[in-house]
């Protein structure tokens, strides 16, 4: 009989810890075929003409597949690469290698769960099954105490009855060992030239390292300990406005660092140190699952029902104020430096996000589509559930919004109040030209 081959579709997921796809597959097959497909979808421009992810995730994306390919290779095995669109390059492989089954992990927002459909239909008319799993969340679907249907709106009602009725699975392990046919061709990665994107500017004044992959990320868990640990008060991460996180969402997005890893190191953490910023850490992973579910239970409801009689009367000069938000050259120092942040690092705190998106909705007036989308190119850390569910939240536009969590939007009059750092960076602003080419600031 010959070898069972099991096809290994690496998306959101770029991992060998606590893998289950690497796992099962692993069990089940003599010989596995680990893939990641560069999908042009993700590269194409916008609605407003710039690309659907900048630069500078994609950069962090090409460290994360790197760095899965570096661990895969390490225990015997090896990663393909292609650039291309899912459902044409998988099942090509899939007959190359004489395949027996795909495996990868279900996603929930509309545009990851067309691909997985589209891939999906041109597996089955080669007669090969794509089997879903799911694996982003805290929490297994099936030890949910309610069917997807019944999941409460509320974010209040939905984490008193998990963490009374649920728990969160132990982690699974690492494959030792993974066995893969004879890969001639593996591909390289493509370069952000490739990708039609240039090379990030460093920008002097971030005091962030991003280095995508899971290797970084334990690195980073581990340092966020390291400082933790010692304080209540000491800083994990230094952003404008998110002191005491965790910075770990940009590998979290991308799946180099599992969820229940993180949940089981932190609650350990948390026992032998009684220190309440782990606390705080695990109620926002509850968040992150909390908007996945959402997503599973109302679809694209989930941030296009319109809560009538709310809705702000849209300003008629949009466009001139989303480009001054988005440019931050709105006048308003804290939302300008915040904007400047997020446009030179990639990352900002989920303060500075409310801030932000609040000042887009309430005191412009813009459409927050517009925003959103903006983020999307922007954020390192995208992930499609969390943004566009923050947002719709922001912008009470869902049918979830009485469990609307405390919201840090201000008047406009309250950010101009000195802030530590407005304090820090607008001196530093006025020492630099900001560089519309690059969206970046350059040393006068
Ligand atoms: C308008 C807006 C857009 C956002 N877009 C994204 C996004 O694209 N991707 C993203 O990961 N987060 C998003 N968030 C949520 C939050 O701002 C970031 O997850 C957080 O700032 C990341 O920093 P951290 O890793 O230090 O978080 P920590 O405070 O250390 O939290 C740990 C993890 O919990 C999750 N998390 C924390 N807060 C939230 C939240 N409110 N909603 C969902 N998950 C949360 C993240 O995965 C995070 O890494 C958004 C928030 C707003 C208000």
């Amino acid at each position: 009989m010959s070898d069972r081959t099991i096809l290994v579709w690496f998306r959101n997921d770029l991992r060998i810890h606590d893998n289950e796809i690497l796992l099962e597959a692993f069990r089940k097959a003599d010989k596995i075929l680990p893939v990641y497909c560069f999908d042009p979808y993700y590269f194409q421009t916008n609605a407003s003409g710039n690309p659907k992810t900048g630069s500078i995730r994609a950069r962090f994306l090409l460290e994360s597949v790197a760095d899965l390919r570096k661990n895969l290779c390490a225990i015997g095995g090896e990663l393909i690469v292609r650039v291309g669109n899912p459902a044409e390059v998988l099942p090509k492989l899939a007959e190359e290698f004489q395949v027996n089954e795909v495996y990868h992990h279900r996603e929930v927002a509309h545009e990851e769960t067309e691909i997985s459909e589209q891939v999906e239909t041109a597996l089955w008319k080669i007669r090969l099954n794509l089997k879903h799993f799911i694996g982003h969340t805290l929490y297994h679907k099936e030890d949910l105490p309610f069917p997807i249907k019944d999941i409460p709106d509320s974010f209040a009602i939905f984490k008193k009855k998990i963490e009374r009725d649920s728990t969160v699975r132990p982690c699974l392990g690492t494959p030792e060992r993974v066995v893969t046919p004879v890969i001639n061709q593996p591909g390289n990665l493509p370069t952000l030239q490739e990708l039609g994107l240039d090379e990030p500017l460093h920008d002097p004044r971030s005091d962030e390292e991003f280095l995508g992959g899971e290797t970084a990320a334990l690195s980073r868990l581990e340092k966020f300990f390291a400082i933790n640990d010692r304080s209540e008060h000491s800083k994990g991460h230094r952003s404008l406005t998110a002191p005491y996180s965790s910075g770990l969402s940009a590998w979290i997005a991308l799946g180099c660092i599992s969820m229940r890893h993180v949940y089981h190191e932190v609650a350990k953490h948390q026992q032998s140190t009684h220190n309440n910023q782990y606390n705080a850490m695990l109620l926002d992973l509850l968040w992150r699952d909390y908007f996945r579910f959402m997503f599973k239970k109302h679809g694209q409801k989930f941030i296009t029902a319109k809560n009538s009689g709310e809705q702000h009367e849209p300003a008629s000069n949009q466009d001139t104020l989303f480009e001054s938000w988005k440019n931050g050259k709105t006048g308003v120092p804290m939302v300008d430096a915040i904007m400047h942040e997020l446009n030179a690092t990639g990352y900002i705190g989920n303060q500075s996000r409310q801030i932000t998106a609040g000042f887009l909705v309430n005191e412009l007036k813009v459409d927050w589509t517009k925003g959103a989308a903006y983020f999307e190119e922007r954020l390192i850390d995208y992930s499609p559930a969390s943004n566009w569910g923050n947002w719709a939240f922001i912008a009470g536009v869902n049918d979830a919004r009485e469990s609307r969590y405390h919201v840090a939007t201000k008047p406009a009059v309250e950010l101009e109040t000195k802030s530590e750092f407005i304090d820090t960076w607008l001196p530093l602003l006025k020492d630099l030209d900001y560089h519309e080419d690059f969206d970046h600031f350059v040393v006068k």
